[in-house]
């Protein structure tokens, strides 16, 4: 699907909702995809990207900012305590906090730097075990702990429905989590339901296939 189907099919979504269009940012996931196609959706004047590997993207992102040096690139998948240093010397957002030995490495890198990316929490809401995310029981007490012991700077909620339920219940649970804890970023709706999460406040949709075509199964 073209770009721009994609960009007119959310500003139809945010103007049912009674949102503007310029409130939803874009995440175009290009994990897996041949760097042609990423190459075209730059040329097309795209800039904000999703990756969920942080080798992936150091093998590809550092020579796409030489010719476009305003690329932004989001972390959408999990990240391990050992990869902080290369995720913050390459990404602009960390949407995968989920855990406080995490939050507590990246206060500490954070600190030696003197700047940090935008971050957000995921959330398990389906409270799957293979899943990524902390367990919306934990959440507010590990959402305390990111303020006001490692002085993150977190500006929302991320979350991956389970494959088999309706996403617009997960979609409103964390938005009400994301309200009671004072954060105003929702990240939150893929492909086949972004409209959905759109409808629910989503501030960060993250879309991939229905971008660049189907990934190509390795
Ligand atoms: C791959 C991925 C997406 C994009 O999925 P599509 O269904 O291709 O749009 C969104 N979010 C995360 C966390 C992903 O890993």
């Amino acid at each position: 699907m073209p770009l721009s189907e994609i960009q007119s099919r959310i500003i139809v979504a945010t103007e049912c909702a009674g949102r503007f269009a310029g409130d939803v940012c874009l995440i175009a996931v290009s994990k897996v995809q041949p760097n042609m196609r990423v190459a075209e959706v730059l040329a097309e004047g795209h800039r904000i990207f999703g990756e969920n590997k942080v080798q992936e993207a150091q093998g590809k992102w550092p020579e796409f900012r030489l010719q476009y040096p305003d690329a932004k690139v989001h972390l959408i998948g999990p990240l391990q305590s050992n990869k902080v240093k290369p995720a913050l010397d390459l990404f602009d957002a960390i949407h995968t906090v989920d855990r406080p030995k995490l939050a507590r490495k990246l206060a500490a890198e954070i600190q030696l730097r003197g700047q940090a990316p935008e971050m957000f929490i995921q959330v398990n809401t389906g409270e799957e075990p293979q899943k990524a995310g902390v367990l919306p029981a934990d959440l507010d007490a590990f959402m305390a702990r990111c303020r006001n012991e490692f002085d993150l700077p977190i500006v929302g909620l991320m979350v991956i429905p389970p494959i088999n339920d309706d996403p617009g219940l997960h979609f409103a649970l964390l938005a009400k989590m994301a309200k009671r804890n004072g954060l105003t970023g929702l990240s939150m709706g893929m492909s086949s339901d972004f409209e959905s999460a759109i409808a629910h406040g989503a501030t960060h949709i993250r879309v991939g296939s229905a971008i660049f075509g189907e990934r190509v199964k390795l």
